[in-house]
């Protein structure tokens, strides 16, 4: 199993660490090429507006649209925005996952925040704990996509559609690695 990560900006070194970790050949992704041979693609964090404008730079936008119509792809925090069909505002975007985001919805920086989760998909049972920051909340999910976890409050903070996966947190940033886990078993 071979998993690429965009690898143009954001947290990408941090999703590698975590699939070597588990054993998996990784890649980084910047050219259109780098795609070839892998078995899926995580888009890390960091900053939506530029990882969909170097995307556009790089001819990586339709390269990436068909890998994500026969492969797994997750997006986490502003790779779920870049995911996405709608960011309410106009921006460079993927635009293969049916949900909509409002981008930065729990305020700047320093609003940043933790929070334990219930996700029925991980495996083992106890709460996900996860870290939020500046980051999007999934405002709906059309089409056949899937809430997969929310807030207390309901907000949805995880989202499936077939082989799509778009989480608000970082899961990245613990040593939790149940949700990378889950994402192979849907690569393979
Ligand atoms: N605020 C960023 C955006 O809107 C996302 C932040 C993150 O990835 N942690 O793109």
């Amino acid at each position: 199993m071979k998993i690429g990560v965009l690898a143009i900006q954001g947290d990408f070194a941090e999703h590698i660490l975590i699939l070597k970790r588990l054993g998996v050949e990784t890649a980084e992704v910047r050219l259109p090429y780098h795609l070839d041979g892998l078995d899926g693609l995580i888009i890390p964090g960091g900053e939506s507006t530029t990882i969909g404008k170097l995307s556009v730079d790089f001819g990586l936008l339709e390269p990436l649209r068909e890998f994500g119509k026969t492969h797994t792809i997750w997006g986490t925090c502003a790779g779920a925005i870049f995911l996405s069909k709608d960011a309410r505002r106009s921006q460079p975007l993927l635009g293969i996952m049916d949900i909509t985001v409002e981008r930065n919805a729990f305020g700047r920086q320093v609003d940043s925040f933790e929070a334990d989760l219930v996700i029925p998909e991980l495996v083992e049972g106890s709460p996900y704990h996860a870290i939020f920051i500046r980051a999007p909340i999934i405002e709906s999910v059309q089409g056949d996509a899937r809430v997969m976890s929310t807030l207390p409050d309901g907000r949805i903070v995880a989202a499936r559609q077939g082989k799509l996966l778009a989480t608000s947190f970082h899961p990245e940033l613990t040593q939790d690695t149940r949700f990378h886990q889950y994402f192979l078993s849907l690569a393979k």
